[in-house]
């Protein structure tokens, strides 16, 4: 019945007071400090500096990072909790900050304690900002197909090539970057990629253009170039060759916070939907008093809720060290990606005309949610981990579905 799952409990959701707490927390600040620059923040593309000052003041850089690397502690739950906020309001913001978990989860799982204590306690305290580069011109899903090579020269490696759509590198002072350090062995064609920790003023990195994507207006990626970029050997992160695992694990870690991104935005569409439905009248009598628009509320409030538990319940399982919590990320975020995109396009059509106005506030999130259901792991790719990782646990079968 509870299968991949032993027993009905693995479904439990471990939330506290303290998570309570913190979300409040959120909510107020989101309330004095973003809500009234949001539309500021879509129009300009860009977030104010004072907002990301503030968020640095309230330690939101640092959630989820232990407090020994300068973070604020918390899992993936107060993690998750924190994007569910931010991106209620401004996805882009929610964005802007939660990047820099694709740099430090990776040197938190596979780094040295020195990478750990030089790289990531800046970050967890927003002194210096962060990007995670992986994907190039030829690959997004195939991470094991990139192009990047880093060459060993004596005592450090030289990395040559071209990351596209690095979200946070026009800000970021520091970068996790994948490259071929050896040719794939037969069979196995993920083997003989590396991950390097890149500075910003090391010669040859150059910002490129910025990528025109049709949300996230305020945190839009940019292009990396790698040209002879001379990184120290003690920038490896993790075991030279291995560095395929290195990046796969950091997004089963960092998925379940685009999950939540998905629950934010969907909770954002909706309460506009709702507010309007009940304030606009037609044919004399308020919107939510026709069944057709009724409904859409209903539907809508159903599905943020499944969403929302779902990625709760995936976060729990992260917190707790439970391994199918991969399996529980991916339906996470297939799920509520899903529904951000579902939910935006019915608060749309609930605003009728003014829904297609940009000023309204409202198709901005089905933009945003486009986006969460492709990066991160497109959700094809993520109903591919839900099938491989069912049929690892129950079959002790490994399928070769890419
Ligand atoms: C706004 C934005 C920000 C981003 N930020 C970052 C970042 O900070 N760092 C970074 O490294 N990358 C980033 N990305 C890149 C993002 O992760 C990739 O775009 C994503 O993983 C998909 O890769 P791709 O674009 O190469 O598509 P492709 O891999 O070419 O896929 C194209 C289509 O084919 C499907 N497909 C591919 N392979 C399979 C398969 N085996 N089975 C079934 N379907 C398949 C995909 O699902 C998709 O529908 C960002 C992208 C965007 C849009």
């Amino acid at each position: 019945m509870v299968m991949p799952f032993n027993s009905i409990v693995d479904f439990r959701v471990e939330l506290t007071e303290e998570h309570e707490l913190f979300r409040k927390s959120v909510r107020s600040f989101v309330e004095q400090y973003v809500e009234p620059v949001a539309m500021d923040i879509e129009r300009e593309d860009r977030v104010p500096e004072d907002v990301l000052e503030k968020a640095k003041q309230m330690g939101l850089f640092g959630v989820g990072v232990p407090e020994e690397y300068g973070g604020q502690g918390g899992g993936h739950l107060m993690e998750a909790i924190l994007m569910e906020e931010l991106s209620r309001v401004s996805p882009a913001l929610g964005t802007a900050i939660a990047v820099r978990a694709l740099f430090t989860t990776p040197i938190l799982l596979y780094g040295t304690e020195e990478q750990k204590r030089s790289y990531v306690t800046p970050v967890a305290r927003g002194e210096k900002f962060a990007a995670h580069a992986n994907t190039e011109p030829c690959c997004g899903s195939d991470v094991a197909g990139i192009q990047t090579r880093a060459k060993r020269v004596n005592d450090h490696y030289v990395l040559t090539g071209r990351k596209i759509f690095i979200t946070g590198s026009d800000k970021a002072d520091y970068f996790v970057v994948s490259a071929r350090t050896s040719a794939p062995l037969e069979n196995k064609r993920w083997w003989g990629i590396t991950v390097f920790i890149v500075e910003r003023d090391m010669p040859g990195l150059k910002i490129g253009q910025r990528f025109n994507v049709i949300g996230l207006r305020g945190e839009r990626p940019h292009e990396v170039i790698l040209d002879e970029v001379k990184v120290p050997a003690e920038n490896v992160v993790g075991e030279v060759d291995q560095g395929f695992k290195v990046i796969v694990t950091t997004y089963d870690h960092t998925r379940v916070g685009i999950a939540a991104q998905g629950v934010g935005i969907a909770q954002g569409a909706f309460e506009k939907a709702l507010n309007y439905s009940v304030q606009r009248r037609a044919f004399e009598r308020p919107l939510i008093s026709f069944e057709g628009v009724a409904f859409k509320i209903a539907d809508m409030l159903t599905k943020i809720e499944a969403a929302r538990l779902l990625t709760y319940w995936a976060a729990s399982l992260a917190d707790r060290g439970d391994r199918r919590f991969v399996i529980a990320a991916s339906i996470a975020k297939t799920f509520a990606t899903e529904v951000a995109e579902e939910v935006a396009n019915m608060a749309i059509k609930v605003h009728g005309g003014v829904g297609l106005d940009a000023e309204t506030g409202v198709e901005r999130y089905l933009r945003d949610a486009l986006i969460t259901t492709i990066y991160e792991g497109t959700n094809d790719i993520q109903r591919i981990t839900i099938v491989r990782q069912l049929v690892r646990e129950l079959f002790g079968v490994k399928l070769a579905l890419t």
